[in-house]
């Protein structure tokens, strides 16, 4: 599944379900761009290799951007009021899709947000600062934090790039800000407990970054 909507019970429904079963209101739409990750964190769905073959989150290949902008075009768009560029991997290991995507989605729809979910790693991945590159395109990106500290971001995501992963995430969200309006750095509350939490807050404090504390199953 290329394009879905969220509902509640952490389900994953196609357009066409979402609006079968919410037929008013406006809703986000999540577009898979990957399952291919660079971390491989041991709160990961995709690590649990049976669940993920069988969910509809899975794709047995990465769609092109021919075929994701058809998707688009299909969408009901009076339905959307977001559009989030995400995987059941790492979004921003295809770069040039995602930024194809969000330009489509910001000639045909001005009006619509955009969102990338990523992981942050992406200018280790590419070996260079692209941040620049979503100006006027990207209006939120959400980067996952979940630590305080080098070795327990390592512990939990086991990036392949090893122990400079944590300050290259918390470096490309500097990297955002002039370029993204809302730069949002998150942590998940069932992974991270209280004081580990405030440690973060801290660090995002002192950064000018904005944290959010969301549920396991907000993502
Ligand atoms: S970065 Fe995201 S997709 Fe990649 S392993 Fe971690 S949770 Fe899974």
């Amino acid at each position: 599944m290329i394009v879905y909507a969220t509902h509640a019970g952490g389900r994953y429904l196609p357009i066409e379900e979402s609006l079968r079963e919410q037929p008013e209101g406006k809703r986000a739409v999540y577009i898979n761009i990957t399952n291919d990750c660079n971390c491989d964190c041991v709160f990961c769905l995709r690590s649990m290799k049976e669940m993920a073959k069988e969910s509809s989150l899975w794709i047995e290949r990465d769609p092109s951007v021919e075929e994701i902008i058809a998707e688009l075009d299909r969408l009901p768009w009076e339905y959307v009021c977001e559009v989030v560029c995400c995987g059941f991997g790492e979004p921003l290991i295809r770069l040039d899709t995602v930024l194809a995507v969000l330009r489509r989605v910001k000639e045909q729809h001005p009006d619509v947000p955009t969102r990338v979910n990523t992981n942050g790693l992406g200018e280790l991945e590419h070996g260079c600062e692209f941040a620049e590159r979503f100006a006027g395109l990207l209006d939120t990106i959400s980067i996952s934090l979940n630590a305080s500290n080098a070795e327990r971001y390592l512990a939990l995501t086991r990036s392949k790039f090893g122990i400079s992963s944590y300050e290259a995430m918390l470096a490309f969200a500097e990297h955002c800000k002039p370029y993204v309006p809302n730069v949002v750095l998150t942590v998940v509350e069932k992974v991270e407990n209280e004081e580990e939490i405030a440690l973060c807050r801290k660090i995002c404090a002192e950064r000018g970054l904005t944290l959010r504390v969301r549920t396991y199953e907000d993502s």
